[in-house]
């Protein structure tokens, strides 16, 4: 297996140049505790990039004043915070033409061509970037367009019965809600678009299986064929699926991509094991240079060995979870997303999430809740989720049964302070977070 600090040093030139300008950035001269530009450049061509220490979130927060570049800047993007002040990022012009690119290959992977209507059920508003990235990437591929809030059931409805789009944009779960809402009005599978396009959706499992949620959309949509990506607000498009569905092809030309273990931050010898996805943005100008970017997103494994599509580039697994939302029940790490798998696995729950109190001494009081479907026996399927928890975790959360219209509360509740493109699953309401 190559490994991956052989991949880093592949580009070493244009990483060097990244760093250059990176140390322009006042935060980052500090940041990094070294005296000079020579004296990092040196540590890099000695193959010890990975003692550069990674930046965080909290870091472009913290400054942010220090650490952007707005000379040249077109647009500003911003990811959904709920708490503290919110970390824009300014976008350059070179880098929003990287961003629609990176949009434009993976629609022409997908086969949209002139005249193809494309609907896109994305935010166009409140700094989200996929769906404006995706409006430009569609009219330059020389499509058509059309943008509808997926909130909006009947508009929604409307424009399938009427202007017949191809293909759909948006995200998987606002996704099967809007056709569950839709209720009996929800068209047949021959009136829906054949192709989607899934921004960041849970798609596939570690082993490369479909989620529950995939095949609750394709159940729902009826799709032909569908590709996911990833990417966020401070780097923009990472890595996207080709049509075997073999994980997400990292865009090599653009970024480099470290896994680091959990728990010392080192870099993983074995990427065969989650470990957390460490950025290096290399193509500039940019607003914000990310430089060993910790993304707080739990990479289940990368692999190096050629796709049966073709490429050669790396891909990485599915996220598995977030740095920031490990549980702690009885002294043992819990990711809510294997919970939510577990439970959205089961029989009759229909929608499942998790909430999170603090407990005394550092432990996490975590209940896992579940929407029943009115067909089923409640305490069955319950019980069946919580032997289903029993057989996969030494350890056990509670588990509660709620109504969807609490569920929904909760939901509004959660998102009040977000640009709303995700449903949130996780009601986090530990001190501090
Ligand atoms: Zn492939």
């Amino acid at each position: 297996m190559q490994n991956i600090n052989t991949y880093i040093y592949s580009r070493i030139d244009t990483l060097e140049e990244a760093i250059k300008e990176a140390w322009k950035r006042k935060f980052y001269q500090e940041h990094w505790g070294h005296k000079s530009l020579d004296d990092v450049i040196n540590i890099v061509r000695s193959y010890k990039y990975h003692t550069l220490p990674v930046t965080r979130k909290h870091d472009l927060r913290d400054n942010w004043d220090n650490i952007m570049c707005f000379d040249g800047a077109i647009d500003v993007v911003s990811s959904s915070g709920t708490t503290g002040r919110p970390v824009d990022i300014p976008v350059h012009k070179e880098e929003e033409n990287v961003r629609v690119e990176a949009i434009e290959r993976w629609l022409h992977a997908l086969g949209v061509n002139t005249g193809d209507k494309v609907l896109i059920l994305l935010s166009m508003n409140d700094l989200f970037t996929l769906g404006v990235l995706s409006w430009q990437a569609v009219k330059k591929r020389n499509a058509c367009a059309i943008r509808c809030s997926v909130n909006r059931v009947d508009r929604i409805l409307q424009i399938i019965e009427h202007l017949k789009p191809k293909y759909v944009i948006g995200n998987a779960g606002p996704m099967i809600r809007l056709a569950e809402e839709a209720g009996d009005r929800w068209p047949g599978h021959d009136l829906l678009p054949k192709k989607a396009l899934l921004g960041a959706s849970a798609v596939f499992d570690q082993d490369l299986n479909p989620t529950p949620a995939l095949k609750k959309l394709k159940e729902l949509w009826g799709f032909d064929d569908y590709l996911n990506t990833y990417g966020s607000s401070e780097i923009g498009a990472v890595s996207d699926e080709c049509s075997y569905h073999q994980g997400l092809h990292i865009h090599t030309d653009h970024q480099m991509i470290e896994l680091i273990d959990l728990k010392n931050g080192l870099p993983l010898e074995d990427n065969n094991q989650p470990g957390e996805l460490v950025i290096t943005g290399l193509n500039l100008p940019r607003g914000f240079i990310p430089i060993r970017y910790a993304t707080g997103d739990i990479v289940a494994w990368i692999k190096h060995e050629s796709c049966p599509c073709g490429q050669i580039t790396p891909r990485m697994g599915p996220i598995i979870g977030r740095v920031d939302h490990q549980l702690k029940i009885s002294g043992q790490t819990v990711f809510p997303d294997l919970l939510l798998s577990l439970a959205d696995e089961s029989t009759g729950v229909m929608r499942s999430a998790v909430q999170v109190k603090s407990e005394k001494y550092g432990e996490d009081e975590v209940t896992l809740l579940l929407v029943i479907d009115d067909n089923f026996n409640k305490k069955e399927v319950k019980n069946n989720v919580i032997s289903r928890l029993d057989k996969n975790l030494s350890i056990s959360p509670k588990v509660n049964v709620i109504s969807s219209i609490n569920l929904l509360t909760l939901e509004k509740k959660a998102s009040k302070n977000t640009n709303q493109v995700k449903i949130p699953r996780i009601f986090d309401f530990r001190k501090g977070i």
